[in-house]
């Protein structure tokens, strides 16, 4: 039997945030970004919902030989990068771009003779400090890069620590400026905050990330508020109900007890689906549309909802944990988390279901 449980991709959401993206920076071209299988929806899914995306950055290489081998002629860009001689050769024979941000890719690239030309996106590290060379090494990394007959550099990049608060980009730009401008090469910075927030970011190419997904990037901001509609919907029924007296207790630890008469329904959804254990009593759902919240501690498999103010309420009830009605950030702050990793951690066991 299949647990009443799904996740539905909102198809249409998914090309109206992207149009979002390139009305804000419409001569950039817009990467989408689809790693971690695209935020939870599914890579190739978002692929297939945004027929017009000018390209696509993503980290696994599977994932882009795949697209490729399925007829994708868009741009491919992997983030990361390739670990080994093998994956720079794939990169090369299926013409997929690549980040070089290593002195071990470097060593690779300058020993390993290329079938094919393999375009090049060199990335400079400016103070988040992760993946790339730092500024004052760039200019030796672009002559060695320009210097292989089969590498083609084609744009500089780096990314953001801080777009998405009060610290934003100015620190990491005025370290990335003057590189960009004795390189001459086009640029690309901006995630979705700085595509949101920071027209000075939005240069030849842009990476939308969470924004395609309808969420925010900002903290105490939705993703509504700027114009995103959610592209995921977590929804699950009711499969038991409970009419509780004054005092009984819910759930895992006693943490909840009922202040008077109450009727909870039990939903198929848990932890283990991706709903995060960590959320108080109160965190937003909708029954049936009506908004309600949850009761007690989440379990694997379950959790509870309150159908008191919802008479008509029961098993089959449809509820929804975010996504359409109940926005995600709103649970991923109850959380203590962002909606990234709400999305992200979607179960396997949760169907995708395409709307
Ligand atoms: N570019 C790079 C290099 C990233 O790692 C990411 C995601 O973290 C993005 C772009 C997209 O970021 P966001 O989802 O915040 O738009």
């Amino acid at each position: 039997m299949t647990r009443p449980i799904q996740a539905r991709i909102h198809m249409d959401a998914l090309a109206h945030n992207y149009s979002v993206a390139k009305q804000l920076a419409p001569r950039s071209q817009a990467l989408a970004v689809i790693k971690a299988d695209g935020y939870g929806h599914g890579y190739a899914r978002v692929v297939r919902a945004l027929p017009h995306a000018d390209g696509f950055a993503m980290l696994n290489l599977e994932n882009a030989i795949a697209l490729r081998e399925s007829g994708e002629i868009r741009p491919l860009m992997m983030l990361e990068g390739f670990f080994d001689r093998e994956e720079l050769l794939a990169c090369a024979e299926h013409d997929i771009w690549t980040s070089v941000h290593s002195e071990h890719q470097l060593a690779l690239l300058e020993s390993t003779p290329l079938p094919r030309p393999l375009s090049v996106w060199l990335k400079l590290n400016t103070g988040m400090n992760r993946l790339g060379f730092r500024p004052e090494a760039a200019l030796a990394m672009a002559q060695r890069l320009r210097a292989l007959p089969q590498v083609r550099l084609s744009a500089l990049m780096t990314h953001f620590a801080t777009a998405d608060d009060e610290r934003g980009i100015a620190g990491q730009m005025a370290r990335f400026q003057p590189v960009a401008a004795e390189l001459g090469l086009p640029v690309s910075v901006a995630n979705s905050a700085a595509i949101l927030r920071h027209d000075s970011a939005r240069a030849e190419f842009i990476r939308p990330g969470i924004m395609l997904y309808g969420c925010s990037p900002f903290a105490g901001e939705t993703g509504e508020q700027l114009g995103l509609r959610p592209t995921m919907t977590l929804e699950a029924d009711i499969i038991g109900v409970q009419t509780l007296q004054a005092g009984d207790e819910v759930g895992y630890g006693a943490r909840f007890t009922a202040p008077g008469p109450m009727r909870i329904g039990v939903v198929a959804c848990g932890y283990a689906d991706g709903y995060p254990r960590i959320v108080p009593s109160g965190t937003p759902v909708r029954v049936d549309g009506q908004a309600s919240g949850t009761v007690g501690r989440v379990s694997m498999d379950m959790l509870a909802v309150d159908l008191t103010h919802l008479p008509a309420a029961g098993i089959g009830s449809k509820v929804v944990l975010w996504g359409e009605g109940v926005a995600i950030e709103t649970v991923a702050d109850a959380a203590g988390t962002i909606g990234y990793e709400l999305m992200c951690a979607v179960a396997p066991r949760v169907p995708l279901v395409e709307v």
